[in-house]
């Protein structure tokens, strides 16, 4: 399904009162940077990613003596494939988005707020690019060692109890020698 390019430029003081709802799903390919993070990967692997899924709502709220503040609840379910940091095969790594913003009116309310707030701020635009803030919540919350709990193929490795319990022969030979 090809993503809404309204995403992209909301008019956000144009919100109607009762708010906006948007859904979507949007392709890895769509998202440059996020793509930039992947390239390790084989071009396939990215082309055969599932589209991540989003919802926005958006909702205007009266604040006590204040005029009205807008909010975004952004949520997200993404199947991102990076490269295993231990066989370098590609692993799929679920990233899961849900939050708070509130909007203000600029650049200078948000510097002001921003130590005095526990939701995340965002300023206030005609043009709201809806998809650069999704794209910057991933790249906030990629794993930072992506890896298979288990390696396809691997070698028999340490975690394997054969490979590191005792020879039974091994450990007679050693009790005759401590025999009196
Ligand atoms: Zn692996």
């Amino acid at each position: 399904m090809a993503f809404d390019p309204g995403a992209r430029a909301l008019n956000l003081p144009a919100v109607a009162p009762q708010g906006l709802s948007l859904s979507g799903q949007t392709e890895v390919s769509e998202l440059g940077r996020l793509l930039e993070e992947l390239e390790e990967l084989e071009e396939l692997e990215v082309s055969t990613a599932p589209p991540i899924v989003w919802q926005a709502n958006l909702q205007w709220r009266q604040a006590a003596g204040a005029s009205a503040q807008l909010w975004l609840h952004l949520r997200a379910q993404a199947g991102l494939p990076l490269a295993c940091q231990r066989c370098l095969r590609p692993v799929v790594e679920a990233v899961e988005i849900d939050r708070w913003f509130r909007f203000v009116e600029s650049e200078e309310v948000a510097l002001a707020q921003d130590d005095d707030c526990e939701e995340d701020l965002l300023v206030m635009s005609p043009q709201f690019d809806l998809l650069h803030l999704l794209e910057d919540e991933l790249l906030l919350d990629l794993p930072l060692v992506p890896m298979h709990g288990r390696c396809p193929d691997s070698l028999p490795a340490l975690d394997q109890p054969e490979a590191v319990k005792p020879n039974p022969f091994a450990v007679l030979a050693g009790l005759k020698d401590k025999a009196p």
